[in-house]
């Protein structure tokens, strides 16, 4: 055999740079289905399903046209559930001249298989991965040589570089950003008629693997039903026109909105799709801006959605890349509280967390705002420790891979890396999410009232993070305004705040 072609769960498309100069006739490609992958932070089986069903289905459409190919299953007795254990047998049965593997989406998967390939001295062409639209190598150049970070500024660079949304040399409509026209919440009346979300009914295969998945797994976290997301190409490319044809048009305008119930909205949920490679964000991008040249989408609605994945997508990746493996260990807030237990199962009083936990561990999904501004908020403002918050995201969603997840929990959601990725940290009181959906008002607590048996736990732990935090976020100058009302608080209220978020560090609210 000449080469070993490594395919892993979210690397599956034949176009991928892996395929480059394939010979089935010398080469055959090697995938793993294994527990690890699942354990090494408990993986939801939503999540697990999705990986599993999806390589099924990939390595189906493989051997249907001839590539030689050799998969682990899952349920194989002589399944030796590492990643690594796996190489390493296949390596010594198959006795390849080299590896060649594009490369992977996590720090520790490419460390366990480098250092398999270096214990059987065997070349590892690592390949750069053409789902994105720049490499690490441009983001390091982006980086070189500034003091601070900002995606705008990148993201105006990749907007010019790969001219998108691009009239001339100018930005269309005139202007980069329309945060100001996008971002609004449903008002009293809530969102009315949703266009429904595409859900694709479990064919054969992904039944088979629900029900591994179900006997597997059972302590894992969250349902393996009911289970709908797009596993092969064709069904995310349905997923992508069902998007750009209903729920584009409104996405800039509910964008950061919530509501009870609802766990879909304008959203996209093409996240899985595009990270497993089902989808090149090249089309998807692509058929976004179509849309808005047709007159199918207004500007700010492309705009805005382009942003996500030109812009933030492509940014984090960088920064992962290359920050890591420090990345992962930092913990600038010296946050240490334990994850509450409710993260586990959403049994707690606080509306806006139980909706947002119960439908992750239903769907494995929940929305930008919800991850950032509801469960992110409540650890940023509890101190749970990073790396804890870390395996829950990693764990629970459908679209978590390493390289996307832990820059959007430990930069963006907690402020532990200190500043690399947000300016300042996301803090807010409970009046946010009054704002932006209706938990509150079916809600036991009052998001305007810090004291008290009513107290909003995001109002009371708020004002007491900035209490813990107060030198070191005065000193940020975009939080210099919100510390300064910290002036405006008695002795009193601010030692009743600190007793009080005390007694939810405690636990005195858990349920
Ligand atoms: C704490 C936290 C954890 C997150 N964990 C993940 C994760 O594990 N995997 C993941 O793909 N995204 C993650 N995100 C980003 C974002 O929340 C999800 O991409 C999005 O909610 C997925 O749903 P969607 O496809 O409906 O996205 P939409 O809201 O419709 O956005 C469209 C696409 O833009 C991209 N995108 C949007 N925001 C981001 C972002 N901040 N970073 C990277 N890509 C983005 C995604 O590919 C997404 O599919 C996280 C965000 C936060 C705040
Ligand atoms: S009152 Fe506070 S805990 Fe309850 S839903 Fe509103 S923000 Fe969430």
């Amino acid at each position: 055999m000449r080469h070993l072609v490594l395919v892993l769960g979210d690397q599956l498309d034949r176009s991928s740079s892996a395929f480059d100069g394939f010979d089935a006739a010398q080469d055959a490609v090697w995938m793993a289905e294994v527990a690890e992958e699942s354990t090494h932070i408990p993986s939801s089986k939503q999540r697990t399903v999705l990986f599993l069903s999806a390589m099924r289905h990939f390595a189906h459409d493989l051997r249907r046209d001839g590539i030689p190919l050799h998969h682990r299953q899952l349920d194989d007795p002589a399944n030796q559930h590492s990643l690594a254990a796996e190489l390493d047998a296949a390596i010594t049965r198959l006795r390849p001249a080299g590896l060649v593997l594009t490369a992977p989406g996590d720090w520790r998967v490419l460390q366990a298989l480098r250092g398999v390939a270096r214990q059987h001295g065997l070349p590892l062409d690592l390949r750069d991965d053409r789902h994105f639209f720049s490499t690490v190598r441009d983001f390091a150049d982006h980086a070189s040589g500034r003091k601070q970070l900002r995606m705008e500024y990148f993201y105006r660079a990749m907007r010019q570089r790969h001219r998108i949304l691009m009239d001339g040399d100018q930005p269309c409509g005139g202007q980069w950003n329309f945060d100001a026209d996008n971002r609004q919440a449903f008002g009293r009346d809530g969102p009315g008629l949703l266009p429904p979300p595409t859900r694709v009914a479990p064919d054969a295969t992904t039944e088979a693997v629900i029900t591994l998945v179900a006997q597997r797994f059972a302590g894992h976290p969250g349902q393996a039903r009911p289970f709908g997301w797009p596993v092969t190409r064709a069904q995310a490319l349905q997923a992508l026109d069902d998007f750009i044809t209903h729920r584009l048009p409104h996405f800039g305008t509910w964008q950061d909105a919530m509501w009870a119930g609802e766990p879909w909205l304008y959203h996209a949920h093409l996240g899985a799709a595009l990270n497993l490679k089902l989808l090149n964000p090249r089309e998807v991008v692509a058929r976004a801006e179509a849309a808005y040249r047709a007159g199918q989408a207004p500007l700010p609605a492309v705009e805005g959605f382009i942003r996500q994945i030109l812009g933030w997508r492509e940014y984090v990746r960088g920064i992962y890349w290359t920050m890591m493996p420090g990345y992962a260990e930092h913990n600038a807030l010296d946050a240490q509280q334990p994850l509450p237990a409710f993260f586990w199962t959403g049994d707690t009083p606080m509306a806006c967390l139980r909706d947002a936990i119960g439908q992750t561990l239903q769907h494995g999904y929940a929305h930008h705002i919800q991850r950032l501004m509801v469960t992110g908020l409540y650890t940023l403002l509890l101190g749970v420790q990073p790396q804890q918050v870390h395996a829950w995201y990693l764990g629970v969603y459908v679209d978590a891979v390493e390289w996307v997840e832990l820059p959007n929990v430990l930069g963006m959601a907690l402020f532990a890396d200190g500043g690399v990725m947000a300016s300042k940290p996301y803090a807010a009181t409970g009046k946010y999410i009054q704002r932006m959906g209706n938990h509150c008002s079916g809600c036991r607590f009052d998001p305007a009232q810090s004291t008290g048996d009513k107290a909003c736990p995001f109002t009371t732990l708020y004002w007491d993070f900035l209490g813990r935090h107060e030198a070191r976020l005065a000193a940020n100058p975009r939080m210099a305004l919100q510390v300064k009302n910290l002036a405006r608080l008695s002795a009193d209220q601010r030692s009743a705040i600190a007793a009080r978020a005390d007694a939810i560090r405690a636990g005195a609210l858990a349920t």
